[in-house]
């Protein structure tokens, strides 16, 4: 049955409604092209979830204002089809309870998400449209391998990076795909299966409470030879070494078999980054207790400092440490920060400073573009060495030292300390070697309580 004005009884298209939520890109979307297939014209709909919204911090917020941004443009490519994006503001049950009473559904399609608050939030929905008699079909879509699909022998899942990805490798390599590659839709395909629709106004972002924060979307730019040359330069910060894609990859406007399939081809340093994300993933997904405390227990247990201006001086990159400083600030000023940087940032901000690293990881989460639950709680686990593949706590960042390796020109942190080497640029606020044994000294005094 394709997409016509016909109508029921009572008045209702018959449709049925593809979700969207972390896939907002038409192409090798999973989950929109079975519902595509499904014989009933489809109704794209997205929540701008209050629930979520209204836990950030600022109304500035680049994120929203970039998925703002974003949705516009998947409006005007459904625009284009002759249909439109049906967006509610508000909390997701209503958003349900609204389009039920607008449209007689006959089933939902989605992308599964594997996030602890997106599983109890499907679930929800999940009941109430059974409730109705209204089938929720899910799909694979955000991961190459789902959390089930990579476990040990006995049926556990792995804890290790270096084991986790070969087992991943090999059942990439035999994963049946969930769909035959097909030629993708033409026009009129598209428009025949999708509901046509008066295009809608969205809400404003002023409307959803948020303000414009000068963030412009661009869609994903995949450079190959970028991608080749990845091992060489991912490294190095005042590099365009690695491919920026990780905002892409939040939002889905760029579909991760692409990315995997580029990665197989290219280069597997790249592929291992890829299979990181999907580790950590896992670890969430199987060990959900990891986003409130350490992976090993043991470890929640460090009598961390609670010091709220040597925070606020991190924070802003006012430590005396160049390479820090400069991370901060990038951060700060983009949402982004150089992998190598968020690593030695998150070192020194939990060996040096002892301060827990769930303050670091909030202040992460709340500004990087690129932010996701599992991958940033899983690295900042891993810096702190509270996480599951962590490296042994003793090994701690010599900032200095690092940035003499990665930035021997000083040309990342010239970028963004301009008064370093002045005299208005800050002595560092910590003894290193003084602060690494203090942390060492904590360190083993929280094990030995075990
Ligand atoms: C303290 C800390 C916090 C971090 N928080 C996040 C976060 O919230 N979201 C996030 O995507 N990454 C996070 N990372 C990992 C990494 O820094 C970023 O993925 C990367 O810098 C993004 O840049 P890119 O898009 O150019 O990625 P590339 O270097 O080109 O890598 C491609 C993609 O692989 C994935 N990836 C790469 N490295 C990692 C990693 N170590 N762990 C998990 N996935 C990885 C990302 O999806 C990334 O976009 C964090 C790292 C640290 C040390």
């Amino acid at each position: 049955m394709m997409a016509t004005a016909m109508t029921t009884s009572e008045g209702r298209l018959p449709v049925v409604l593809f979700w969207f939520r972390r896939d907002l890109r038409l192409d090798d979307n999973i989950g929109l092209e079975a519902a595509l297939a499904s014989g009933w014209p489809v109704v794209p709909v997205f929540v701008y979830d209050t629930d979520l919204l209204s836990k950030l911090e600022d109304a500035a917020d680049r994120r929203v204002d970039w998925l703002h941004q974003c949705l516009s443009v998947l409006q005007t490519a459904f625009v284009d089809l002759g249909t439109s994006l049906v967006v509610y503001n508000g909390r997701v049950n209503e958003a349900f309870n609204g389009w039920l009473s607008r449209f007689d559904v006959k089933a939902v399609y989605t992308n599964r998400d594997y996030e602890p608050a997106a599983l109890r939030r499907d679930e929800a929905v999940r009941q109430q449209l059974m409730a109705v008699g209204i089938p929720l079909h899910t799909f694979k879509d955000q991961v190459v391998a789902e959390p089930h699909e990579v476990l040990k022998a006995d049926g556990s899942p792995y804890t290790v990076f270096t084991p986790y990805a070969k087992a991943w490798k090999s059942v990439v390599a035999r994963i049946t795909p969930e769909r035959s590659r097909k030629a993708s839709l033409t026009p009129t395909e598209w428009k025949t299966r999708l509901c046509p629709l008066a295009p809608e106004v969205l809400p404003s972002l002023e409307a959803l409470g948020f303000k414009p924060t000068g963030v412009v979307y661009a869609p994903p730019v995949i450079d190959e030879a970028r991608i080749a040359a990845y091992h060489q330069w991912r490294d190095m910060p005042s590099v365009e070494g690695t491919t920026r894609l990780g905002v892409h990859l939040r939002f889905g406007t760029v579909s991760v078999r692409r990315l995997v399939g580029l990665a197989l081809r290219l280069n597997e340093t790249w592929l291992n980054e890829l299979i990181w994300r999907e580790f950590f993933m896992s670890i969430l997904y199987h060990f959900p207790k990891v986003e409130h405390g350490a992976f090993k227990p043991a470890y929640d247990a460090i009598a961390w400092c609670d010091d709220e201006a040597a925070f606020q001086r991190w924070c802003e990159g006012r430590t005396g440490f160049p390479l820090v400083d400069a991370g901060m600030r990038e951060l700060n000023a983009t949402g982004w920060m150089h992998n190598r940087v968020r690593m030695v940032v998150a070192g020194f901000l939990v060996k040096d400073l002892l301060i827990d690293w769930r303050w670091g990881e909030t202040y992460f989460g709340n500004r990087l573009m690129d932010f996701d639950l599992a991958a940033n709680n899983g690295n900042w686990q891993w810096a702190a060495g509270t996480g599951c593949d962590a490296v042994p706590y003793f090994r701690v960042f010599n900032p200095e030292q690092q940035r003499l390796r990665w930035d021997p020109q000083g040309l990342y942190v010239k970028r963004w300390v301009p008064e370093w080497g002045t005299s208005d640029y800050p002595a560092p606020m910590v003894d290193h070697a003084q602060a690494r044994e203090r942390a060492l000294q904590v360190y083993k005094a929280a094990l030995a309580l075990r």
